[in-house]
């Protein structure tokens, strides 16, 4: 398809390349999620990118795409924290038994927005990492991909997404998604909108 053979060219073409991921890309959605992140490795190991999810599943992590260049400010389910935040210890999977805090004895719970008090100690670092790669995007070829963000948390993605796009002259935004993909009006002049369920526009990129 068109749509695709272009957004190939695009990627080879840009050099930097940022990818925003939203719930399209869930493991519920997608049981073979895996097969679509190694893809996209496949795709994009020689650019210079970053990854920003808000999937927290965990899957990505999974992946063979470098941590290093992923941020899941929404969390992961995976990671433990105390329900009742009495510490901002967080946890790998395993690393606790009987998934009970070892300080209160409070159940522990997924290090994600859904928890009571979020501990957002988890996600920080990378945050870190990736707002100083993205300050060095400016005035870059920036590449933009939007792949299944609606709107359940929009600040996070798709807002700044379209504050990237309009301060940044040679950046260039696809946002693929399978019911909202429209566009404001004042980047269409540098953004596209795919309506298209942007995992199934993956997998047959
Ligand atoms: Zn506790």
């Amino acid at each position: 398809m068109v749509e695709q053979r272009r957004i190939l060219e695009e990627i080879a073409a840009c050099d930097k390349l940022l990818i925003g991921i939203g719930e399209e890309w869930k493991k519920e959605a997608v049981p073979d999620i895996q097969n679509l992140y190694e893809k996209i490795d496949k795709l994009i190991k020689e650019k210079d990118y970053f990854i920003i999810t808000t999937v927290t599943d965990g899957e990505i992590l999974k992946s063979s795409l470098e941590p290093g260049r992923i941020t899941a400010p929404c969390g992961n389910v995976t990671w433990r924290q105390c329900s009742k935040s009495c510490t901002k210890n967080i946890w790998e999977p395993g690393e606790v038994a009987d998934d009970i805090c070892p300080y209160c004895k409070a159940p522990m719970t997924g290090n994600t927005i859904e928890a009571e008090n979020y501990i957002e100690e988890g996600y920080l670092p990378q945050w870190n990492a990736y707002t100083g790669w993205l300050a060095g995007t400016l005035n870059k070829n920036l590449l933009i991909l939007e792949l299944g963000v609606g709107f359940g948390t929009p600040t996070v993605i798709r807002w700044p997404f379209e504050k990237t796009v309009s301060v940044n002259r040679k950046s260039r935004m696809y946002r693929i998604h399978g019911t909202f993909a429209q566009l404001p009006e004042e980047i269409k002049e540098r953004a596209e909108g795919i309506l298209e369920n942007s995992s199934e526009f993956f997998r047959y990129l």
